[in-house]
């Protein structure tokens, strides 16, 4: 593992603001479940005001979701106002799900000790409490080990003036803290806290850790030539059409999510698939109404309505209005810009 360097600048920033930031908070239970599925991970952070962790976690590659909440604790349900008390024994807490064949736990452990600073006992800047305190939730014992392992690393190195405390300790339970606190930084830029306290800790975060961050940018043509094989490239790019029942998902029926083969975006789930009859993959609705965009195509003397990735513009298929219900519609996708992600 990298060292990381000196968090100064971490630590700095991210004092004054973090007390404030809890100013709102409420307690909405959420019982994690123990299980993890072998595609998926989980990992439990605290490390302060949980807004700053959530917003680091969700920008790194391969970190499907993060959620803030309470771990940690003794008490039951906690609310807001019980964790703030200091008395439940919550530490204000993220639960991470990431795909360990894109991202490790060592990464998420680097990225953790990095952007905060683990050698202030129940502290984080002007925050003090333990809810605060610098805590990893192992999950397992290959977590635990590995926590303990480059703890005593980075204590040796001397990467910090003092030792470091982070309290490494199993898992219990996670209660999600209400909807208003999910997502806090990307839905709320704009608010003064983010502006002054988190988007600059951001902008040195996304500079520490540039390769890892998830690639927004939709690719260039250049780059699907290269990437895509010429069937691929045919449907997505020169908005062409495979053949009917020749096509790798037309009667596939794996459970998971379908995404777009061009840039990732995931676009269909398996749970909304249903067999048309016309021999491409059909679906009636979208995980998302914004992952698709639809114009009208009058190709071949027909007026039909085509679907495209929202965010890298491929050529996905079309959408009619004879699927069944709850939408009556029938999105006719290609399988070529289609790629499967399986969910165990
Ligand atoms: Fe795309």
């Amino acid at each position: 593992m990298k060292i990381p360097e000196r968090v100064a600048w971490w630590a700095g920033v991210g004092a004054a603001a973090l007390a404030f930031a809890c100013a709102e908070k409420k307690a909405e239970p959420l019982p994690m479940k123990s299980t993890s599925p072998a595609a998926e991970e989980t990992a439990t952070f605290g490390a302060g005001c949980f807004w700053c962790v959530e917003a680091v976690f969700e920008e790194l590659d391969g970190v499907l979701s993060v959620e803030s909440g309470y771990a940690g604790g003794e008490v039951e349900n906690p609310t807001y106002e019980q964790v703030c008390s200091g008395r439940t024994g919550h530490a204000e807490a993220c639960r991470i799900t990431f795909d360990p064949a894109r991202i490790g736990y060592e990464k998420l452990l680097e990225v953790f000790w990095k952007t905060h600073d683990p050698t202030t006992l129940n502290r984080q800047g002007n925050d003090i409490g333990t809810q605060y305190r610098s805590v990893i939730f192992y999950h397992d014992e290959g977590q635990k080990v590995l926590a303990e392992k480059i703890k005593k690393e980075l204590d040796a190195s001397g990467a910090w003036d003092a030792p470091i405390v982070t309290e490494i300790r199993p898992f219990t339970r996670f209660f999600k803290a209400e909807e208003y606190h999910q997502d806090y930084f990307r839905r709320n830029p704009d608010k003064a806290y983010c502006r002054a306290i988190i988007a600059p800790k951001m902008e040195k975060f996304r500079k520490a850790f540039r390769d890892a961050l998830k690639d927004e940018r939709p690719p260039s043509k250049e780059e699907l030539k290269k990437k895509l094989t010429a069937e691929q490239y045919y449907v997505c790019v020169q908005r062409g059409t495979e053949r009917p029942f020749k096509n790798k998902y037309w009667d596939f029926k794996g459970k998971g999510t379908y995404a777009c083969v061009a840039c990732g975006r995931e676009l269909f789930g398996s749970d909304t698939k249903f067999d048309s009859g016309t021999g491409w993959p059909s679906f009636y609705d979208v995980l998302n109404s914004d992952r698709v965009t639809k114009t009208t195509d009058r190709s071949h003397g027909r007026v039909r309505t085509e679907v495209s990735c929202s965010k890298c513009g491929s050529h996905l298929g079309h959408v009619f209005d004879d699927g069944p219900e709850p939408t009556r519609l029938r999105y006719c996708i290609n399988s070529a810009a289609l790629e499967f992600r399986e969910k165990k």
